[in-house]
């Protein structure tokens, strides 16, 4: 595990000069040199546009068990969708605030609005447990696959369910997802969460019937705790947010569906019209899975980026060394601590950095404060309430359009299309933080605000 520490920190800050404004805490925006058409490589790819299909089958499949489970999912007819707005008077907020001008359209995804869990979190955490029901329901002879999935909120299915157990480790979003949906079908759900993990998040699991294990340590250990405690349990299973190809498909149904919400808005992406996407990332598996998702769809038409906080790089300390999960912040003297729970990963995903390296446009760093300020900024002009992590996408349009962006959009051509350009900021996560916590979140952005503005 300790490649990193093979070479003197010196030595790879000179063959790597970013490492120096990372390990600063700089906000920064890198452009990813490995990045390639995708025609190019798409049959290299070990995944592709047959698994996303199967997943979103899937996931179709569970809709009428969804519905009756989770009534709210009825407008959608049982899918965990989320709305994609336009917002103009945040763009124009933005446009005051970094005093840029930001040509082109800004949209928001809400997936902080998507039912269950309102996280991003409800697309690959729920998606995972329903196809391991599903696995384990087909075997026994409970299911098949054309059958009504509300079979499955019968007590035989569930007697079946609660001799089974599913473990995983988490910041807190992907706990609330897996608990939430694990217990509706009546597994017993085991979370290992990192010190991170809202008081709120716990809370309302314990409430669900879910055991919490707190954890002193980040992320990494309440997946390594997980992962042990599950090796020790027969019919147990792990949730592995590292490595977990299952989550990353359930996350890359989301490119369809934001496929078809374009469509249904008139909203154009082609060569003349680029559609500019950026996503807040933590291990990588949420951000990678729709990236992957849409560079599926759009091919070299999509420009995707990730964001994360500048005292959490994992993703991009892992993908500019090459190093992916063989190197963590801490062991560049980054202490993993942030505001931005959802993003307290200090390694990276095994697979999603080196899966998306030639796929992956770039990815940026933001401060706390910057996040904070963000999340005022967004209530005030849009009235939508987000919790910190959620903000880190926001910005994106303002990082590429400002001068640390200019080199990459004239080298990609796309210099001249910004006026025809679309930007989404994919808001992954707030709509169950309680009110207390979102008025504070709100109060911290405010002062942050007025400050500088004084
Ligand atoms: C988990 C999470 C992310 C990032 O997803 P990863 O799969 O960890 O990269 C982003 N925002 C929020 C709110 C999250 O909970």
């Amino acid at each position: 595990m300790h490649v990193f520490q093979q070479k003197p920190l010196t030595q790879w800050l000179q063959s790597h000069p970013l490492l120096n404004p990372i390990i600063a805490h700089q906000e920064l925006c890198w452009f990813n040199p490995k990045l390639r058409q995708f025609a190019e490589i798409v049959e290299t790819l070990p995944l592709g546009t047959a698994d996303i299909r199967d997943a979103a089958d899937r996931l179709q499949r569970f809709a009428p068990y969804i519905v009756q489970a989770f009534p709210d999912t009825a407008e959608n007819g049982g899918l965990i969708e989320s709305p994609l707005v336009k917002i103009p008077t945040v763009q124009q907020a933005l446009e005051a605030l970094y005093g840029l001008s930001l040509p082109g359209s800004l949209m928001l995804k809400c997936d902080s609005h998507l039912p269950i869990s309102g996280s991003i979190k409800a697309r690959g955490g729920i998606y995972e447990v329903l196809k391991h029901a599903e696995t384990l329901a087909l075997d026994a002879g409970l299911l098949s696959l054309d059958d009504d999935y509300r079979v499955l909120a019968t007590p035989a299915c569930r007697d079946f369910f609660a001799e089974h157990s599913i473990v995983v480790g988490s910041t807190g979003n992907l706990g609330l997802s897996i608990g939430i949906m694990g217990a509706q079908l009546g597994f017993k759900v085991c979370v290992h969460m990192s010190a991170d993990a809202r008081q709120w998040k716990k809370d309302l699991l314990k409430s669900k019937g879910v055991i919490v294990v707190e954890h002193p340590d980040d992320y990494s250990k309440a997946v390594e705790q997980g992962r042990l405690e599950a090796q020790q349990t027969p019919r147990c299973h792990f949730i592995d947010d590292e490595n977990s190809q299952d989550l990353f498909l359930g996350y890359s149904v989301a490119a369809q569906r934001l496929q078809q919400q374009l469509n249904q808005q008139g909203v154009i992406v082609d060569a003349e019209h680029p559609l500019f996407v950026y996503l807040p990332c933590g291990v990588g598996g949420g951000p990678g899975g729709v990236a992957f998702g849409l560079k599926q769809i759009f091919g070299d038409d999509v420009h995707c980026f990730f964001a994360e906080p500048t005292h959490s790089p994992c993703m991009l300390v892992g993908m500019y060394t090459g190093l992916h999960d063989q190197v963590s912040v801490q062991e560049l003297g980054i202490d993993n601590k942030t505001c931005a729970d959802g993003l307290a990963v200090g390694r990276p995903s095994a697979f999603v950095g080196r899966l998306m390296t030639p796929l992956l446009d770039g990815i940026y760093t933001l401060e706390d404060d910057s996040l904070y300020r963000l999340l005022a900024l967004l209530k005030d002009s849009e009235d939508i309430a987000l919790e910190p992590s959620a903000l880190a996408g926001l910005p994106g349009m303002v990082k590429l359009l400002s001068e640390v962006g200019q080199p990459y959009l004239v080298q990609k051509g796309l210099a001249d299309k910004l006026d025809q350009a679309t930007h989404i900021a994919w808001a992954t996560g707030g709509n169950m933080v309680p009110e207390q916590e979102r008025s504070d979140y709100y109060a911290t952005g405010k002062a942050l605000l007025s400050a500088l503005k004084a």
